[in-house]
């Protein structure tokens, strides 16, 4: 190994910046941060090429008097910070002293500024952390940052930049969350000459939020105030009825901080528990303000993290207030999918209204009870709602029958789904001992004629079908039951459960995955502008032909709002939003193109599938249990089986016949 030695300082420089100025959007935050400690009530940053050609921050705040500008480009310079006592108590956004340092090791640096009341102000150039002279110079109070060539000595920085517009999308997603935690400040956002952003700086949360996330999310907002034990929390939250697609839209600030939290994001949602649709997640900006010896910020270089001295008043207080003001004002919690358990039963028989416990206690008072502790089947000794036994009349062949023939089998299985009540079969005591069952008439018998037998030469007649190697017989489809669980089954006698919605996302995914051209596309009547926040719309924007792939046409509407004019055809035009929230979510989190992709199709076979909860049509339903039978499918996308089988054997020791 190499001898030790310590590193010359411009390297060590080099590395620590690393640290702070990771990208473009970092030095926006950074310079932006000094524009909000110095007291500035107007800040406009200009981007051009994603930052790598140009940053510009303008600030109208204190200024740097001219003898001090060369020190405050020092390394652990600071004036926001004296001793070891101040870490424990800060106020400002900035105090690690680190930031001018970091941007002016790695670019070119040009610096004016003018303390209020001073006659004249001073500049000063920096190149690679190296500064030239303090210059007299002739500009408006407050302070100008213009930072060029950024990792122009850094090339292996330089390397991993990202497209320019994934970095602009960051510096606006970065703009927004200062603007919104700041909304006596007004920001203003320009990118390649265009405004982005634009916040009156009237002091009002709601201004900062109508300009910064646009107006309708801002009108699917509640306002909330409350807290407990030294913590306030005051901001909005979404009604219950306007989920997101994802959590892209909660911003928590702490003591006018922008951080990412667990801890609030779970006081939130918790707040929240059992009101939103599964999938759906609330949407907030919420300030939580504490003492500042409550909270510590010194735990992340880029310090968007922090550690609570009480996490659990500060959890309380968040969830406090979200249910607060869900409980007063929240709105009409969304309908549940309707309650299989109390669908009216046209028979009037017991099933009706019997549950689990119920029927347990019905059993117990009988004399013939047995013995405490015999255990039910497993599946349906929980749930409520009606006994698999309600939808499907008792089996009525014996073992040694005929396979029906495919082609008439039609009507017979399928007409038992959908079956309007009057349709219903006569009462059956399907739950009675087993040994009584096969005494039962077959219902099925005196509501509609028997499947004929089909002559041989008939099905000759119909030529190839007939010379084809003899094919297992079509399941037989016994129902639906919970309106997810398709109950079928086949010709050896055994019994399969498919779940539908994960049936079709397969079907969905594979169909999307082999597709050479893009999906249908239904045109919109009125083309939706989808609201998504200035980060996530940037995101879809610049992947738009990805989107064209699979049946999406959007345009830029400006201000992180996208406007979509066509849509893939089997998606449900209601959920166009929340797909594209999803969508912008996959391509944050995919890193190639190929995960992007892969993640994308997820979200659209999930997407246009039939979702548990759905009454199904009998063609649906046929379909999707053919593409089981064949063995086409036996996953769904995320890996779970899309079907379990039950055989004879082992629904026979369930009832302890074997
Ligand atoms: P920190 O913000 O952590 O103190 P920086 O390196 O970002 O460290 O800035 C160093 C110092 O330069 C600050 O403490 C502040 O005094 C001064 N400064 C930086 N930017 C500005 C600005 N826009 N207006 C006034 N003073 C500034
Ligand atoms: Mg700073």
């Amino acid at each position: 190994m190499p001898s030790i030695q310590q590193l010359p300082p411009h390297v060590a420089d080099l590395i620590a910046a690393g640290e702070v100025v990771e990208r473009p959007a970092s030095v926006v935050k950074e310079l932006v941060e000094n524009a909000v400690d110095a007291g500035a009530s107007a800040v406009v940053v200009e981007l051009r090429r994603g930052g790598m050609g140009l940053i510009r921050v303008t600030d109208n705040g204190c200024g740097i008097a001219p003898e001090e500008l060369p020190t405050a480009f020092l390394r652990h310079a600071t004036s926001k910070l004296r001793g070891p006592g101040d870490l424990g108590k800060i106020g400002t956004l900035g105090f690690r002293g680190e930031a001018l340092a970091a941007i002016s090791a790695v670019s070119r640096v040009e610096i004016q500024t003018r303390r209020r009341g001073d006659g004249t102000g001073a500049a000063l150039r920096l190149e690679g952390g190296v500064p030239g002279k303090v210059e007299a110079a002739g500009t408006p109070e407050g302070t100008t940052i213009l930072v060029r060539d950024l990792f122009y000595n850094t090339p292996a920085r330089l390397k991993f930049m990202k497209k320019d517009s994934a970095e602009t999308a960051a510096a606006a997603g970065l703009m927004q969350h200062l603007a919104l935690s700041h909304p006596g400040i007004s920001f203003k956002f320009l990118k390649d000459g265009a405004e982005a952003l634009h916040t009156p700086g009237d002091g009002r949360l709601d201004s900062a939020v109508y300009a910064a996330l646009g107006r309708d999310f801002a009108r699917s907002l509640l306002p909330v105030k409350g807290g407990g034990e030294g913590v306030s929390v005051s901001g909005f939250i979404t009604r219950p009825l306007q989920g997101r697609g994802s959590r892209s839209m909660q911003t928590f600030f702490v003591n006018g901080r922008f951080i990412k939290s667990q801890l609030l994001t779970a006081a939130l949602e918790e707040g929240y528990r059992n009101q939103l649709m599964k999938g759906r997640f609330p949407g907030c900006v919420l300030a939580v303000t504490l003492p500042v010896t409550g909270v510590d910020v010194n735990v992340h270089p880029a310090k968007t993290q922090v550690k609570f001295a009480q996490e659990k008043a500060v959890f309380d207080a968040v969830y406090h207030t979200v249910l607060d003001a869900l409980a007063e004002r929240g709105g009409p919690v969304p309908p549940a999918p309707a309650d299989p358990g109390k669908t009216v039963n046209p028979r009037g028989d017991f099933f009706q209204s019997m549950d689990a416990a119920a029927y347990r206690q019905r059993e117990a008072a009988k004399p013939s009870a047995p013995p405490p502790g015999t255990p039910l089947p497993s599946w349906n000794t929980e749930r409520t709602g009606p006994r698999l036994s309600d939808s499907v009349p008792p089996l009525r062949e014996g073992p040694g029958r005929k396979p029906p023939f495919p082609p008439l089998r039609r009507d017979a299985p399928d007409s038992v789904l959908g079956r309007p009540p009057e349709r219903a079969e006569p009462p059956q005591p399907a739950a009675k001992a087993p040994a009584q069952r096969e005494a039962v008439p077959p219902p099925a018998a005196q509501t509609r004629p028997p499947v004929p037998a089909i002559p041989r030469q008939t099905a000759e007649l119909w030529g190839q079908e007939a010379l084809e190697p003899p094919r297992e017989a079509p399941w037989r489809i016994a129902g639906e039951v919970l309106r997810t669980y398709i109950i079928c089954e086949s010709e050896e006698g055994c019994v399969w459960l498919v779940d539908k919605h994960a049936a079709h996302e397969r079907v969905n995914f594979d169909r999307l995955k082999a597709a050479l051209e893009p999906p249908m596309r239904q045109a919109l009547l009125t083309p939706a502008a989808v609201e998504l926040g200035k980060e996530d719309g940037a995101l879809l924007l610049e992947n738009l032909s990805l989107l064209e792939d699979f049946g999406f046409s959007c345009e830029d509407f400006g201000g992180g709002t996208v406007l979509v004019r066509e849509v893939p055809a089997d998606l449900d035009a209601g959920d166009v939003t929340a797909t594209l929230e999803e969508i912008a979510g996959n391509l944050r989190s995919g890193r190639s193109p190929a995960e992007r992709r892969e993640a994308l199709l997820h979200t659209m076979a999930c997407k246009a599938a039939i979702k548990g909860g759905w009454k199904s049509g009998p063609e649906e339903l046929r379909a999707l249990v053919g593409k089981v039978q064949s063995g086409e499918i036996r996953y769904c996308p995320h890996g779970r089986p899309v079907a379990v089988k039950l055989t004879r054997y082992e629904l026979e020791k369930m009832f302890k016949r074997a």
